[in-house]
C-alpha cells in the first residue's frame, strides 16, 4: 500500500548523533553509562550511540542487549503481552544509568517488560528510554526522553525502519496497513 518514506540515510544518522549528544549532555557525562539495545532495530542504533560518544567523548560506553517478544491477543492489540526471552548484559546493572534503545515507541508495554527485565538484573541508578519513532498511542504512562521523530500515526499505519546491519538499506517509512 502507499508508502511514505519519512526519514532517509543522513535524517537517521543525524537524529542518533543528536540523541548521542543529548545523553551526553543529560547526564553530564558518561560516567557510568550503560545502553541496553532492544532487539532488533534497538540493538544497531544502541550500538550506533555508542560508536558517536566514542568519536566526541573517547570512552567505549557498554551496550546490552534485550530479546522482547509480543504476544499479540487475537482479540485486540490493548492486550498484547510482552515476554522478556534473553538478556545480553555483561556488565553490572547496579548503580549504572542504563538508556533503553528501541526503534519504535508506541503503547509503552515493551519499554515496561524492558523495566522488569533490567529489575530483575540489579538496581540501576535510573533509567531512561531513547527512541528513533514515536508514533503515539501510550497505554500505560511512558513517556521517551529522548526522540528521533515524533510521528503522529493512526492505529491503522506502522512505521517501517531500514537500517543497513538488518535491512541493507536506510530509511523510515509509514504505511497503511
Ligand atoms: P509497544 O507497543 O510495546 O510500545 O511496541 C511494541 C514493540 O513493537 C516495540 O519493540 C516497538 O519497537 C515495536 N513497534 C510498535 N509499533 C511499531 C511500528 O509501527 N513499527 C515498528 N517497526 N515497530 C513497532
Ligand atoms: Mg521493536
Amino acid at each position: 500500500k502507499t508508502k511514505a518514506k519519512i526519514m532517509d540515510e543522513d535524517g537517521i544518522r543525524r537524529a542518533i548523533r543528536r540523541i548521542a549528544h543529548e545523553i551526553v549532555e543529560k547526564n553530564n557525562g558518561v560516567e557510568n553509562l550503560g545502553l541496553i539495545g532492544i532487539r532488533r532495530r534497538g540493538v544497531p542504533i544502541a550500538r550506533r550511540i555508542a560508536e558517536e560518544i566514542k568519536q566526541f567523548e573517547g570512552v567505549e560506553v557498554p551496550v546490552g542487549i534485550l530479546d522482547i517478544t509480543l504476544y499479540r491477543d487475537d482479540l485486540s492489540s490493548l492486550s498484547h503481552q510482552p515476554v522478556v526471552h534473553q538478556t545480553e548484559i555483561n556488565f553490572p546493572v547496579t548503580g549504572k544509568k542504563l538508556v533503553l534503545v528501541d526503534d519504535v515507541l508506541y503503547t509503552g508495554r515493551t519499554v515496561r517488560a524492558a523495566l522488569d527485565a533490567l529489575m530483575d538484573l540489579g538496581r540501576p541508578m535510573l533509567v531512561q528510554l531513547a527512541v528513533l519513532i514515536d508514533r503515539g498511542h501510550r497505554e500505560i504512562p511512558v513517556r521517551a526522553d529522548y526522540v528521533g521523530k515524533n510521528v503522529p500515526t493512526s492505529k491503522k499505519e506502522v512505521i517501517h525502519v531500514h537500517l543497513a546491519e538488518i535491512d541493507g538499506d536506510e530509511a523510515v517509512y509509514i504505511m497503511e496497513k
